[in-house]
C-alpha cells in the first residue's frame, strides 16, 4: 500500500446506531476538512493533524468486529477529502462490512469514484446553493455541492439530506429555500438538525429553534422529513 492509500483517522465510534439508520455501525472519523462552517461540532478534525489512527489500525479493529457490525461509516471532517478513501472502503468492504459515507460534497469528482463502494449516504445541505459560501466560507462550495449531491441522486443510493439549522443562519425563507431545491432533485428524505452549542467552535450565539419554526412549506416538500437535535 502507498502512501497515497492511506487514511488518516481522527478516531473511532465502535458501535453506533444513530450514524446510519437502521444499521449496526462502527464510525471513522476522518481528519481534514476544505470548508469552515462555523457551527462545526468536529472542528477538531480540520485539519490532518488531528490524526491519531491509520487504515491499518481501522482494518485491524474490524477483524475483531466481523459478523457484530453490518458496516462502517466514514465521516468527519469531510471524508473525501483523503485520495486514499476509495482504496479504505474497498478494504473494508473485503472484509465484508458495508460502507457508508458522510459528506457535504466538496469533492465531486472524488465522490465518482467511490460511489461504486457505497450502501448509503448523509449527505449535508449547508445552504440554498447560491448562498452556501456564507456558511462554508469556501469560494464555490454551493456548485461542488449540487454536484455531489447530484451524483447521489442519479447512482440511486440510499441516501439523507440533513441540513443544520443556526437562526442567525438561515432564515426560515432559505429552509423553504432548501426544502423546494431538493423536492426538484427528488432527493427522498431530509432532516433540519438544530444547532447545538456544546462542542460547537463557539462562534455562534447560543440560540436554538424548534420543529414548529420551520416552515409548513419546508415541511411538506420532502415525503421523509423530520425534525431533530443534532
Ligand atoms: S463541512 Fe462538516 S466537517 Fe467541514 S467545517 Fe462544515 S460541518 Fe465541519
Amino acid at each position: 500500500m502507498s502512501a497515497h492509500d492511506d487514511i488518516r483517522i481522527g478516531g473511532i465510534t465502535p458501535f453506533t446506531t444513530v450514524d446510519w439508520p437502521g444499521q449496526l455501525a462502527a464510525v471513522a472519523w476522518l481528519a481534514g476538512c476544505p470548508w469552515r462552517c462555523p457551527y462545526c461540532h468536529n472542528h477538531g478534525l480540520w485539519t490532518e493533524a488531528a490524526a491519531q489512527y491509520d487504515l491499518a489500525d481501522l482494518l485491524r479493529f474490524l477483524e475483531g468486529r466481523r459478523g457484530l457490525l453490518d458496516g462502517v461509516v466514514f465521516s468527519g471532517g469531510e471524508p473525501l477529502a483523503q485520495p486514499g478513501l476509495g482504496h479504505a472502503m474497498g478494504q473494508v468492504r473485503e472484509l465484508g462490512f458495508e460502507v457508508a459515507l458522510h459528506t457535504a460534497g466538496a469533492y465531486p469528482e472524488r465522490l465518482r469514484q467511490v460511489l461504486p463502494e457505497l450502501s448509503w449516504v448523509g449527505f449535508d445541505v449547508k445552504a440554498p446553493w447560491d448562498r452556501y459560501d456564507d456558511i462554508t466560507h469556501a469560494p464555490d462550495s454551493g456548485v461542488a455541492a449540487r454536484t455531489s449531491l447530484q451524483m447521489v441522486l442519479d447512482a440511486g443510493l440510499p441516501m439523507e439530506a440533513r441540513t443544520t439549522w443556526h437562526p442567525s443562519l438561515l432564515t426560515p425563507d432559505d429552509l423553504t429555500a432548501i426544502a423546494l431545491q431538493l423536492a426538484e432533485l427528488g432527493v427522498p428524505a431530509w432532516r433540519v438538525q438544530a444547532y447545538r452549542s456544546e462542542g460547537s467552535t463557539g462562534q455562534l450565539p447560543d440560540e436554538t429553534v424548534y420543529p414548529h419554526d420551520v416552515p409548513a412549506q419546508a415541511q411538506a416538500a420532502i415525503a421523509d422529513y423530520a425534525f431533530r437535535r443534532a
